[in-house]
């Protein structure tokens, strides 16, 4: 079973592909987590994406298309995946169709996170306090100022993806103000047939 989630910043895209990628013994991709890897390590393409990523706007749509067209053949992803923060971009969602096609893979459901904007400053900063908390480092646009260009990049370039996967009916909402574990549970829900 290979599954979208999509949401702004904030919406709990990573705290549910993380649970239900263990629930279903699913594998997490997650590009920000590609991506600030890279960073890290200082490859190529973490020199690439730093300043882009800090200042909260898109990396280049080659770029992710390439890490995701590799990570998907690994093994681990046979049993089926997640896609957390993939695709952000109209162009990215054509190639990860003509991807799974030309891989013999299906996409088998897209799952919107939907949840107020007024919730979303909020969720973001108490993510960086619990992340300081537990002595761990602060993502480098983990704050307000940030998240208001990722915020634009959002509207600007991802929220396209609901009428686009909408129109050809592979979109499913679940209201992502709800609690973590009725989020849970309505995902659970449309993956096992529900509405
Ligand atoms: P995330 O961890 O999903 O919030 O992503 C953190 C940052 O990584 C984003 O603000 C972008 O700068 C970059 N990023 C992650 N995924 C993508 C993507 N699919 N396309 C472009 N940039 C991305």
């Amino acid at each position: 079973m290979n599954i979208i989630l999509l949401g702004p910043p904030g919406a709990g895209k990573g705290t549910q592909a993380d649970a239900l990628a263990k629930r279903r013994g699913l594998v997490q991709l997650s590009t920000g987590d590609m991506l600030r890897a890279a960073v890290r390590a200082g490859t190529d393409i973490g020199k690439r994406a730093d300043a882009v990523m800090k200042a909260g706007g898109l990396v280049s749509d080659e770029i992710v298309i390439g890490i995701i067209s590799e990570r998907i053949d690994k093994p681990d992803c046979a049993s089926g995946f997640i896609l957390d923060g993939f695709p952000r971009t109209l162009k990215q969602a054509a190639a990860l169709g003509l991807l799974l096609v030309s891989k013999g893979k299906t996409l088998d459901a897209v799952i919107e996170l939907k949840v107020d904007d007024t919730v979303l400053v909020g969720r973001v900063e108490k993510r960086a306090a619990e992340t300081l908390a537990a002595g761990g480092t602060v993502r480098a646009d983990d704050n307000a100022e940030t998240l208001k260009s990722r915020l634009l990049a959002y509207y600007r370039e991802t929220s396209p993806l609901i009428g686009y996967y909408f129109a050809l009916d592979q979109l499913k909402t679940v209201d992502g103000m709800a609690s973590i574990g009725d989020v849970a549970s309505q995902i659970d829900t449309i993956l096992d047939g529900g509405s």
